[in-house]
């Protein structure tokens, strides 16, 4: 690899074990990598709905101005004894662990970067970075992060898809749980007294929708428990599911069709239902005359690649941006086989990453 810099703070970061949640020593490297630089780093107070022993990081260069680019702290699994193996024409693990590529990689690009067009004095755009903690499990910290409203537009260092291209919509998910509440009741003695859950329950599953609902939308009912004797009416039944997305339209109101089927069933055995749902992730959807699209295309025209302009049905600290108002995209950066131990960077995407990270603050 020819950035030997990019690749040295690459291999510091894939020695610093951080799960979600336990990201503080990444945290700590990253804020002493960027007050070297004279640079003046902070945690903002996300904790509190985080969970994390790490505020995020944030760092604002020449003012901070409207946009950040992100890259998250937390790995899904362990890199403690991470023996990183340098190949021909690859950064992998020795097979025992994970790498950590995924986001470690993003990390490395965004400090790198930095460096260079510091110690290189380019000219740059104002630009914020960011570096959000629990991206793996909840995506809260970029969901929870506090950053100044001026803010418009985002670029997350995070698909494992190749440099060029650019995830532009992506699916939201949002997740709903239902109590039923029936009544028990010896079913020998007095059946004629009890409420039965689980019959209210498979009344009403019989008429939601689930499975692919249309090109761009599912639904899953995927946990169901209830009851607790053979002799007993069930009194309670617990079920839990979801709906994805790319309409934040169609995912609403699939949300008010399950909740009324529910409503319906159990007011016509006399039972009732408690149901809340949340958004896990937002769907978004960009314009490709939008600023954002504009810019990451020109970035990566610049870099000598050819963008192409991708869906995802998962979500990324990119789904919390654009929930919050901040137009985001996620771009590839060719980190592959995510949380497997198998997972890897080409240098050639590595390489391509850092030159678009440039591409978009440089003057
Ligand atoms: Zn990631």
């Amino acid at each position: 690899m020819k950035n030997k810099r990019l690749l040295e703070i690459f291999l510091d970061l894939a020695h610093i074990d951080s799960v979600s949640g336990n990201e503080k020593a990444v945290s700590l490297y990253i804020q002493n990598f960027l007050t070297n630089l004279r640079l003046s780093p902070y945690t903002d107070n996300s904790q509190s709905q985080t969970g994390s022993n790490t505020g995020n990081v944030i760092c604002k260069i020449n003012g901070g101005g409207n946009l950040l680019l992100s890259s998250h702290m937390d790995t899904a699994r362990s890199t403690a004894g991470v023996k990183p193996q340098l190949l021909d024409d690859r950064i992998t693990s020795d097979g025992t662990t994970v790498l950590g590529v995924d986001n470690r990689a993003g990390i490395a690009i965004l400090l790198a970067a930095t460096e260079h067009i510091i110690n290189d004095k380019i000219e740059t755009e104002p630009y914020t970075l960011v570096f959000p903690v629990c991206e793996e499990t909840t995506l809260f910290g970029s969901r929870y992060m506090e950053i100044d409203r001026e803010i418009k537009m985002g670029f997350v260092f995070d698909s494992y898809m190749n440099t060029g291209k650019f995830i532009a919509s992506s699916y939201g998910a949002a997740g709903y749980k239902v109590k039923i509440k029936g009544k028990a009741s010896h079913s020998g003695i007095a059946p004629e007294a009890g409420i039965n859950a689980i019959v209210i329950a498979v009344n009403a599953l019989s008429k939601i929708k689930t499975g692919r609902i249309d090109e761009n939308t599912n639904a899953n009912v995927g946990l169901l428990k209830g009851g607790s004797a053979v002799n007993v009416v069930p009194d309670n039944v617990e079920i839990e599911g979801e709906i994805r997305s790319v309409y934040k339209e169609k995912v609403l109101e699939l949300i008010e069709e399950t909740k009324e089927e529910f409503e319906k069933a159990a007011e016509a055995l006399g039972g009732s239902v408690e149901f809340v749902w949340v958004w896990d992730f937002m769907p978004f959807k960009l314009k490709d005359d939008s600023l954002v699209y504009q810019k990451v295309k020109n970035a990566i025209t610049k870099s000598g690649l050819t963008p192409e302009e991708k869906l995802s049905a998962g979500g990324s600290d990119a789904n919390s941006y654009n929930g919050n108002g901040i137009e985001a995209v996620n771009l590839g950066i060719g980190a592959q086989n995510p949380h497997s131990n198998d997972e890897f960077i080409l240098y050639e995407d590595f390489e391509n990453a850092f030159k678009i990270a440039i591409e978009l603050i440089k003057k």
